[in-house]
C-alpha cells in the first residue's frame, strides 16, 4: 500500500490496551510516521486521556504538528500549534442534556437488570465530557482484566445500547470501548470526525486510511464505513505496530 497522505488511528485496541499509555516500541513507531505523514487519532476518551496515553508518550521532538486528536468520538478536534493543542471544534452537549443522559443510562441498567449501581465501582460510572457522557459500567479505573471479564460476548452492552437509544431518540448511543457506552448529539460519531479531518486538511476521504480494531458489525469503528476513506482492520496493538512499519520501512 503507498503511504497515505492521512493515516487515522482508533486507540484502544488499536495502538494501546484499553485505557493503557502507548508501549515503548508504538511510541518509536508512531514518531516516525509522524515525520513522513499526518496522523489522526479517535476515540470516545477525553483530551487529558489522549494526552497520558499517547502524547506524554511520545518523544520529546516528535512531530506534534502532524498528530491530529479527536477525543469523544470524534465530536472535538485539536490540532498542536505554538506549542499547544488548539481546539478546531467541538460538539458540547448541554449540561441540562447531560444530566438528563445520565438520569437515562442510570433507568436502562436497572431495566436491563445488568447493572447495579449500588455495588462498588472503580471510580465514577457516568462521566460527563463536555461532547460526550459515558457510561464506563465498573467505573473509570476498573483494571484491565475485570473490563475483560464483564461483558466478552457484547451482550450487557448490546442490551444497555438498545434501551439507552430507544429513551433518547435525539441522541447518538454507541458501544464505546471494552465497558462503555458513549452518548454523543446526533450524528456525532467516528465518521462525522473522520469527514471533518479530512475536510480540515483538504485530503479527499479515498485518500485517507483508517485502522481499527472492530470494524465489523456494531463494532466501535463501524461508522468509518459511512465514509469514503480506506480502512484497515488489525487484531491488537502489535498487529497495529508491525502495520505501521510496513509503512516506514518504503521510506
Ligand atoms: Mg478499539
Amino acid at each position: 500500500m503507498p503511504l497515505p497522505p492521512l493515516i487515522m488511528f482508533d486507540l484502544d485496541g488499536t495502538l494501546t490496551e484499553s485505557k493503557q499509555p502507548l508501549s515503548r516500541e508504538m511510541a518509536w513507531a508512531l514518531s516516525r510516521l509522524l515525520t513522513v505523514t499526518k496522523v489522526g487519532i479517535i476515540s470516545g476518551g477525553a483530551l487529558p486521556q489522549f494526552l497520558l496515553q499517547v502524547v506524554e508518550q511520545l518523544p520529546a521532538d516528535a512531530r506534534l504538528e502532524n498528530l491530529y486528536l479527536l477525543p469523544t468520538s470524534g465530536a472535538a478536534l485539536f490540532e498542536y500549534r505554538n506549542g499547544d493543542w488548539q481546539k478546531v471544534y467541538e460538539e458540547r452537549l448541554s449540561e441540562k442534556d447531560a444530566a438528563h443522559i445520565a438520569e437515562v443510562i442510570r433507568a436502562a441498567a436497572k431495566e436491563t437488570g445488568v447493572l447495579d449501581f449500588s455495588s462498588p465501582s472503580w471510580g465514577e460510572r457516568i462521566e460527563y465530557r463536555g461532547s460526550q457522557v459515558t457510561l464506563s459500567a465498573l467505573g473509570q479505573q476498573a483494571p484491565i482484566i475485570e473490563k475483560k471479564r464483564w461483558d466478552p460476548d457484547r451482550a450487557k452492552k448490546r442490551a444497555l445500547q438498545e434501551v439507552i437509544a430507544r429513551d433518547l431518540p435525539d441522541f447518538s448511543v454507541k458501544i464505546g470501548g471494552t465497558t462503555s457506552i458513549d452518548v454523543t448529539m446526533q450524528g456525532i460519531d467516528k465518521a462525522y470526525g473522520v469527514r471533518r479531518l479530512c475536510e480540515r486538511l483538504g485530503i479527499p476521504e479515498p485518500d485517507a486510511l483508517y485502522v481499527g480494531d472492530e470494524l465489523g458489525k456494531d463494532g466501535n469503528d463501524e461508522a468509518v464505513f459511512k465514509t469514503a476513506v480506506e480502512t484497515h482492520e488489525v487484531s491488537s496493538p502489535e498487529d497495529t505496530r508491525a502495520f505501521i512499519e510496513s509503512f516506514l520501512v518504503q521510506k
